[in-house]
């Protein structure tokens, strides 16, 4: 599958990452919005949101988890945002689920 989430889950394609397990991967994103932005990503495909199921949904828990792990590590006490962008309206670039993990700043919202 020519997804560029998943070359980077199996090490094809080179990048930051901060974490790995059998499940997931976390990795700095090429154009960061906020001192720290690290991108979650399921090792699986799964295009966004809109596929998850009851077979495939527990990697997002895992995910989140993992999330409050690298929020400790990266030195995000003060907060931070989660975002996972969904389809064109929501913004959704690459058709890999991901989440963006964003801190280091004080955040705005609404998002815009
Ligand atoms: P989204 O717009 O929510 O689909 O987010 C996709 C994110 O992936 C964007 O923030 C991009 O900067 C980031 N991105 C795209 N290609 C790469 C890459 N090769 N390495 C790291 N981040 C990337």
């Amino acid at each position: 599958m020519d997804c560029i989430f998943c070359k980077i889950a199996s090490g094809e394609i080179p990048s930051k990452k901060v974490y790995e397990d059998d499940r997931v991967c976390a990795f700095c994103d090429l154009d960061p919005q906020a001192p720290v932005h690290v991108l979650i990503i399921p090792k699986k495909h799964i295009s966004s949101i809109m596929e998850l199921d009851e077979e495939n949904a527990d990697v997002v828990s895992h995910v989140f988890l993992v999330a409050k792990r690298l929020a400790g590590e990266l030195g995000l006490e003060k907060g931070f945002r989660i975002v996972s962008n969904c389809g064109e309206d929501g913004g959704q670039s690459v058709l890999h689920l991901h989440f963006h993990l964003l801190g280091g700043r004080s955040m705005k919202w609404p998002p815009g």
